[in-house]
């Protein structure tokens, strides 16, 4: 049995956007939150659902000083019946743990917190918007409390799950876009944390995307942080290559988020009977490959954007567009079967969906 989770209800609950509101990202949060506290031979303790209000740290709190946390990125999606489902969500907390391991955070159990989030969510459930293409986004994350200076692992943490009601990624249709090549900063390396969903490698991330926009890019293509040769991720998200009708994304080496829409990718693919291959990909033979036009289409993918394909991609100074800067039709495929299964409206083939 799991440990009970207390409730205190939020005795001002918030209006709820309108059916037709625009929800963008991230910037709408939802009633409750759930948390709980790692206390050093304790364990995970006292976990519990409370009305949603800023959290109370001390300024010396070690997550603030050496950026000791991890977080995850799921969606709940409002079904054609009225209920909600969630996609894969134990691969989330398995790599919760993943994470954990690396910036030496205690495990958490992963069935426990499928539980807890679907707790939450219950409580919740009017907040999963309905309208077409919108969904309810989940952002679990653990901070390191500690109120010391020192460097070391904490030995306290809270782990937190908030929701956001969030709006369609794609409210104008899905339109490719456009991707520079980085060869100047790198995400991560081998050994280093590019394997962990960590706030530092967005940290570190921020400078090219600021230098992508001020170009007139949206994102940009990561390089191995040796060679500046390997291609890793393309800016927040999995990148998938057809080449020679062949669905090519690079191996995970240590330096790539393992994703797991891009697991999906990979699985979903194979099932609908197209070859697949994890390898390393050397970016001048990509550029060769894409200027002998074998290269039909580019794609990032991840959680919030499903499939976002890539209509031009620049290396240096030369620049090479895919499929005439619109939408592949294996991308397309991905993004229609995925979301399909995500919103109910084809057969969830895979066992991928979970009723909350
Ligand atoms: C979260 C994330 C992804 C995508 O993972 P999904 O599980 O598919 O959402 C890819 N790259 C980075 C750096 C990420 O943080």
């Amino acid at each position: 049995m799991y440990q009970t989770i207390s409730v205190t209800r939020n005795p001002n609950p918030a209006i709820k956007p309108a059916a037709d509101a625009k929800l963008g990202f991230g910037q709408i949060f939802t009633d409750h939150m759930f948390t709980m506290d790692y206390v050093e031979g304790k364990g995970w303790i006292e976990p519990r659902i409370v009305p949603y209000a800023p959290i109370c740290l001390d300024p010396s709190a070690m997550v603030f000083h050496y950026g000791q946390a991890i977080f995850e990125g799921l969606k709940a999606y409002r079904q054609p019946d009225g209920s909600v489902a969630l996609f894969r969500p134990r691969l989330n907390f398995e790599r919760v743990n993943q994470s954990n391991a690396r910036m030496v955070i205690p495990q958490v159990d992963p069935d426990f917190c499928v539980h807890a989030l679907k707790t939450l969510l219950r409580l919740e459930a009017d907040w999963v918007p309905s309208a077409p293409g919108t969904s309810l986004y989940i952002r679990p994350f653990i901070i390191a409390t500690d109120p010391c200076l020192g460097v070391r692992p904490a030995h306290t943490y809270k782990f937190l799950i908030i929701l956001s009601p969030s709006g369609v990624y794609y409210p104008k249709g899905i339109d490719p876009v456009d991707i520079y090549v980085e060869n100047e900063y790198v995400r991560a390396v081998k050994g280093g944390t590019g394997f962990a969903k960590t706030p530092g490698n967005y940290a570190a991330s921020l400078i090219s995307q600021a230098k992508a926009y001020a170009a007139g890019f949206v994102q940009v293509l990561w390089l191995d942080g040796v060679h500046r040769r390997y291609i890793e991720e393309v800016g927040s998200m999995n990148v998938f290559f057809v080449i020679d009708g062949i669905v090519v994304t690079p191996r995970l080496n240590g330096s790539i988020l393992p994703g797991i829409t891009r697991r999906t990718v990979l699985e979903l693919a194979a099932t609908l009977g197209y070859q697949t291959e994890e390898r390393q990909l050397d970016i001048n033979e990509l550029w060769a490959d894409a200027k002998a036009g074998k290269v039909s289409e580019v794609f990032g993918s991840g959680t919030a954007a499903v499939i976002s394909p890539v209509g031009k991609l620049k290396y240096g100074d030369d620049s090479i567009t895919f499929n005439n800067g619109a939408i592949g039709q294996l991308s397309q495929l991905f993004y229609d079967t995925i979301t399909g299964v995500q919103f109910g409206r084809q057969p969830d083939k895979l066992g991928w969906m979970e009723k909350i």
